[in-house]
């Protein structure tokens, strides 16, 4: 669809509104994705929104959006050409297959899908009909993520080894949906997903093995408070935890490099990197010290001199653009940055996860 809006006054930039929206799913995440669309890109045209409450169709309409009556309502629309899914994750995969088989470009909210055979018949589904299918890893964009991949880009403290992730509440039980597994709740599909498309995002190399711990503290249906080792190929091996009964929080972000130690406190980005002087005297001495520790050689402190603090790159980010490379993808500019075959890879290892915890040990793989 291709619609011209507004003329053209001096010092005034014309917005040529090339693509229609459409959205299934009005509630948090929905609501979430129309304000953003609206500040951020008045390019794409915001058209309409289907849900199955009629409060949340109301609260749509309300906001200026077309409210679909119907699911069949919404994808006879000509006019829209690209429609987001965010209602809970059981539904993500009937509704793509059923936009896609409509002729619609879609973007699906995490996780795509509660298994990988799912996210397959969606695959099949987008190849058949020749329409974008992408998957909103919008964590891609967090600042303290993109500073981690700045960080390993740069080599400014050598190769990581170790990485641990951690995104730690409070609130006890899951909430609403999320805490019923045939909505596909729990911690693994709902943060999990998260932890796991950046980490795998972030290391070039196939994964190795897989370990989860995912205790099940406020219930017995879905995973609440959750530990997942991953090694790869290239010899780095993440942890990654998620909790909700957690009360004194560790980093955001320890990541362990062969030259110095990266820390990113917490969503505001408050860290530093410590690296080791090239210079530095690496030679043991040979008595034995006596520390707080007790007797150690290991773990002596090293002399402040051998290292130095560096601050965190200055890195920006933006949420919205992950829309904007979706824009520039359907206008053939772009290549699409969160592609099908990377959530692919992200769901087989969750799938491995899940037996791994029902076998109670970690697990080998090439993935
Ligand atoms: P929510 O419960 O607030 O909203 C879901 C909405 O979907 C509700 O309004 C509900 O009425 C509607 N709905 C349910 N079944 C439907 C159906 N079959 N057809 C149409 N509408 C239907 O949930 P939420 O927190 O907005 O989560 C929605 C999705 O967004 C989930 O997949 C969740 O994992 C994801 N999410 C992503 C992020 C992120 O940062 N990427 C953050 C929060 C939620």
């Amino acid at each position: 669809t291709s619609i011209m809006k507004g003329r053209l006054r001096p010092r005034e930039v014309m917005v040529v509104i090339m693509h229609t929206w459409a959205l299934i799913g009005f509630g948090g995440m929905g609501g979430w994705h129309y304000s953003n669309i609206k500040a951020r890109l008045p390019e794409l045209n915001t058209k309409g929104a289907y849900d199955i409450r009629p409060e949340a169709l109301k609260s749509a309409e309300e906001k200026g959006l077309y409210p679909y009556s119907s699911l069949d309502e919404l994808l006879a629309d000509k006019e829209v050409d690209l429609v987001t899914i965010a209602t809970p994750n059981n539904f993500h995969k009937d509704l793509a297959i059923a936009c896609l088989n409509a002729g619609k470009n879609v973007i699906c909210e995490k996780p795509v899908t509660l298994n990988s055979a799912e996210l397959e018949e969606i695959i099949a589904a987008s190849e058949m009909n020749g329409k974008l299918f992408s998957i909103h890893q919008n964590r891609r964009w967090d600042r303290d993520y993109c500073i981690i991949k700045e960080i390993v880009a740069s080599g400014v403290i050598g190769k990581p080894y170790f990485i641990e992730s951690r995104v730690q509440g409070s609130r006890g039980s899951m909430h609403g949906w999320r805490n019923h597994k045939v909505n596909g709740g729990g911690m693994l599909l709902d943060w999990g997903v998260h932890l796991i498309d950046q980490m795998m995002n972030l290391i070039d190399s196939p994964v190795v093995s897989v370990n989860a711990h995912l205790l099940k503290l406020f219930g017995s249906d879905v995973d609440d408070n959750i530990k997942l080792m991953l090694r790869f190929e290239n010899g780095v091996s993440a942890l990654l935890e998620m909790s909700t009964n957690c009360f004194i929080n560790l980093p955001r972000w320890h990541m362990s490099c062969t030259d110095g130690t990266a820390i990113i406190e917490d969503w505001s980005c408050k860290g530093k990197m410590v690296k080791l002087n090239t210079n530095a005297e690496m030679a043991w001495d040979d008595e034995i010290v006596y520390t707080e520790a007790g007797p150690t050689r290991t773990m002596v402190p090293r002399p402040k001199t051998s290292l130095t603090e560096l601050p965190l790159p200055d890195v920006s980010s933006d949420w919205s653009d992950y829309y904007k490379n979706i824009l520039g993808v359907l206008d053939g500019e772009a290549e699409l940055i969160v592609k099908p075959a990377q959530a692919l890879r992200v769901m087989k290892v969750i799938d491995l996860l899940f037996k791994s915890e029902e076998e109670g040990h970690g697990l080998a793989c090439r993935i």
